[in-house]
Order: structure tokens, then sequence, then C-alpha cells
């Protein structure tokens, strides 16, 4: 089923000046962007966005990271493309994502692990709504 999923260069990959590099492994995967804007996320912004993880010991130090520098929010749309960014992305901890990821060959660490992706198709959507209206995406 054709999907959109939330998906953020983090600013580890920015400072790095990969948001091409990462953007040709989406589309090579399938995905296309159907939205994608560049921003600085103040630090309210970043804690909305991880309220989720509001109780965990990492919290303040990862909205520090969010807020450290620019990042790329962009809307990816195609088929599963909730399961399909998460595959290429690989998994949270670089050291423990597959061969040909997108953080096992940029993510720094654990933290500075170069991209988000939305969990679920319902996160998804709230995800999305947080950074886009409808009309700035076209698919
Ligand atoms: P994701 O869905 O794979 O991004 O993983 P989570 O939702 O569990 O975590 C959100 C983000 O918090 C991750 O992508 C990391 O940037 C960061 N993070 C997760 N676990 C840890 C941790 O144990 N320590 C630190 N410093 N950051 C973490």
């Amino acid at each position: 089923m054709t999907e959109r999923t939330l998906s953020i260069i983090k600013p580890d990959a920015t400072r790095r000046n990969l948001t091409g590099r990462i953007n040709a492994m989406l589309e090579e995967a399938g995905l296309r962007i159907v939205a994608q804007k560049r921003t600085r996320l103040t630090v309210d912004e970043a804690r909305a966005f991880y309220a989720v993880h509001r109780e965990r010991p990492f919290f303040d130090s990862l909205v520090t990271f969010m807020t450290s520098g620019p990042v790329v929010v962009q809307v990816l749309e195609g088929r599963d493309a909730v399961a399909r960014n998460r595959d290429i992305m690989g998994a949270t901890n670089p050291e423990q994502a597959a061969d040909g990821t997108i953080r096992k060959v940029f993510a720094e660490s654990l933290e500075a692990n170069s991209v988000h992706g939305s969990d679920s198709p319902d996160n998804a959507a709230i995800e999305i709504a947080f950074f886009f209206s409808a009309r700035d995406i076209t698919g």
C-alpha cells in the first residue's frame, strides 16, 4: 500500500554535508521525497517532537543534540514507506545496524545516528502534521 512517513536528516549528518548522499539512498530504496525543508529545531520543538521519550535518561541530551544544528525534515512516499524507511535506516544503535543501511554507513553514535523515521503509520501521520501542512506535500 502506498504510504507516507516522516524522515529527519539529523544534525550530525547535515554538519557533514550528507543530505544528498542520504537522499540518494532513500530514493534508491524506492522512496520518493514528496516534501522537504531544512530548518533548525527550537528546544521547545525538539522536546515536543520527542515527548514520548521525556522520562528517559537521555532525553535532555537528545534535545541538545537535535537542536545543535540544522535538520532536513522530509515526507517520504512509497509502497510500505514506514517499514521500507526503517529498513534502509537500520537499527537505532549503528553497531547493530545491518550493512548498507544509512545508520551503518553514516551514524556517529547511538544518539548521533543521522536519521529519524516514523515507527508506525499512525505516528507517521502525527509526525508529518507536526512539520507540514497538506499544501506543502506534492505527491
Ligand atoms: P529510533 O526510532 O530508531 O530513532 O529510536 P528511539 O525512538 O528508541 O530513540 C529516538 C532517538 O533517541 C534515537 O534515534 C537516538 O538518536 C536517541 N537514543 C535512543 N536511545 C538512546 C540512548 O540510549 N542514549 C542516547 N544518548 N540517545 C539515544
